[in-house]
């Protein structure tokens, strides 16, 4: 049975004329149909599969200046990412956005000399005006109390520096959900397979419904293809000899779960100007990322078991090898960073956002970094409206629906419902800002709702029936995946796994 969102969603695809048609619903995409909605534009999104269900849920989950594109020289990425990680934690979604300490240790005989580390994260505090708390070097004891993984009979020392963290799938989930609040039209499953042209003009494209497997017509006034990884098979939509604009570079990531909780990340320099990250990210340890060429079909990258050994093996250059082995990873994903056509290492190409207009007038955007994604958006709504008479869109920041302060969203949810466990309400805090008490609010009717989907973590039946309703999933990949983080604590077996289906199947 088709769910009624979905098929009013279809019905309105198929029956209405766009002002914009956005083919593509990973963070770029959703951030393109924010910024249009809220200008009044009539705004349709698709994608051939869930929402965030490529690039901008296989992230290091970072909202960072990134500190080694400083390295690479490019100043005015790095402020303007540190401008956007502020405004994502004060504004658009502070409940989703955690501020993060980072220890960069200097390794006997590693990649970087302590010096060169210390000029770096001083540099980099001050591209961020020095209002993240105190950076450069700190004690050994200092850097194990807070990252205890660490093992220090290897460091000559320790620099410290800040950055935030998220949850990248949810983040992108927020702003969809923003853009569905100022009128647009979100469909998951809908892949666009051919542009339609009225006067050499994209005017749409013709679309499958990949559950139903029927075709039908999108009619738009504009095109923008935020297809990520796929940016040149659309872009080769309208023009069959597209020569390639992009080059695709795979990174994967496994979680851990540590023995003690870490306050600090830690960024090990490796040689070739790539790092090691070990990420306290909601109470695992999220560990990557790899930097390697890769040309296949993008459907298909995976973390393979080489990818494992080289992420263990590369924490294990200051880590305490009983922090990491192949055996305890509960999680792997990769997915493909988008980089501009360029010679040379991945791992040393600028990450560059690639807009680009195209001869039907369809905008391209890939590239870029999920930091920077509100900033991107009002870019390629610049390009779009470029010539049409509409204004430039504004650039003072929204907040996305539930964005609260941590502290007040997790404070609100218990004054409101005092009996739930203080991890449930900080973690459902956390994801979905003030909206938990929506969240929470169906369990009135069905108390089994307020149960853990596994005893050893904080998600809850009630997510699954939320995501359904108002989240636009369909499948338990999408709840385990995306909407919680089951799947990411190795919590998604087959008991965890048929509740889910279970409950998707009540309408
Ligand atoms: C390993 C790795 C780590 C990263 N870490 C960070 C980090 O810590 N911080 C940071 O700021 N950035 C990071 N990034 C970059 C960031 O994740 C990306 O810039 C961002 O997620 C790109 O989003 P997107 O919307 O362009 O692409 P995607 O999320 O890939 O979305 C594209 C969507 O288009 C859809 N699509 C494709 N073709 C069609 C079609 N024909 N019809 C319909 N839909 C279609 C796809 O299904 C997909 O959902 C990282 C990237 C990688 C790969």
């Amino acid at each position: 049975m088709t769910a009624a969102w979905r098929s009013a969603g279809l019905e309105r695809l198929a029956t209405t004329e766009f002002d914009l048609l956005v083919i593509g619903a990973g963070v770029l995409g959703a951030a393109t149909a924010w910024t249009a909605a809220l200008q009044g534009a009539r705004v349709a999104v698709i994608d051939r599969g869930d929402v965030a269900g490529a690039t901008s849920s296989a992230s290091s989950k970072l909202l960072h200046g990134g500190l080694r594109y400083l390295a690479m020289g490019d100043l005015g990425l790095v402020r303007e990412a540190h401008h956007e990680r502020r405004v994502n934690a004060t504004i658009v979604a502070p409940h989703l956005t955690r501020p993060q300490p980072f220890v960069v240790p200097i390794v006997r005989g590693g990649a970087l000399p302590g010096w060169q580390a210390r000029v770096g994260v001083l540099a980099y505090s001050a591209l961020s005006g020095f209002r993240d708390g105190r950076s450069g070097r700190i004690s050994l004891a200092e850097a194990v109390a807070l990252a205890p993984g660490l093992d220090p009979s290897r460091l000559v020392g320790v620099v410290r520096y800040h950055d935030h963290q998220t949850h990248d799938a949810r983040l992108a989930l927020g702003a969809l959900r923003a853009a569905a609040a100022a009128g647009a039209v979100v469909v998951p499953r809908v892949e666009a397979l051919a542009l339609r042209t009225l006067g050499g003009r994209a005017v749409g494209v013709e679309a499958a419904d990949v559950l139903g497997a029927s075709l039908f017509a999108i009619s738009a006034r504009a095109v923008v293809n935020a297809a990520g990884p796929w940016v040149d098979v659309v872009r080769r939509m309208e023009d069959q000899g597209a020569r390639p604009s992009v080059r695709l570079a795979k990174g994967a990531h496994v979680l851990v779960s540590p023995a003690v909780p870490w306050a600090a990340a830690v960024t090990t320099p490796l040689a070739g100007g790539r790092v090691s990250f070990a990420i306290p990210w909601q109470g695992m340890l999220l560990l990557g990322t790899t930097d390697e060429p890769y040309e296949g079909d993008p459907g298909l990258v995976e973390a393979t078991d080489a990818d494992v050994e080289q992420i263990v093996a590369e924490a294990r250059l200051a880590l305490d090898p009983s922090v990491v082995d192949a055996a305890s990873v509960r999680a792997r994903f990769a997915g493909l960073r988008v980089l501009p056509v360029a010679d040379g290492a991945t791992s040393t190409t600028r990450r560059e956002t690639i807009i680009s207009t195209g001869p039907t007038g369809m905008v391209s955007v890939a590239g870029g970094k999920l930091t920077t994604w509100r900033r991107i958006g009002l870019d390629v709504v610049r390009h779009v409206n470029a010539g049409s008479g509409r204004p430039a869109p504004s650039r003072t920041p929204v907040p996305m629906p539930g964005a609260l302060p941590l502290a007040g969203a997790t404070a609100a949810l218990l004054d409101a419902h005092p009996d739930l466990d203080r991890d449930v309400a900080a973690h459902l805090a956390h994801l979905y800002g003030s909206l938990a008490t929506d969240v929470i609010a169906a369990c009135e009717d069905r108390p089994e709702l307020r149960e853990r989907l596994h005893p050893d973590g904080p998600d809850v039946l009630a997510q699954v029936a939320y995501a359904r309703d108002h989240e636009w999933a369909l499948t338990v990949d999408d709840v385990a995946r995306r909407r919680t983080t089951l799947w990411h604590r190795g919590l998604a077996g087959p008991a965890e796994t048929a509740r889910i289906a279970a409950e998707l199947a009540r309408s």
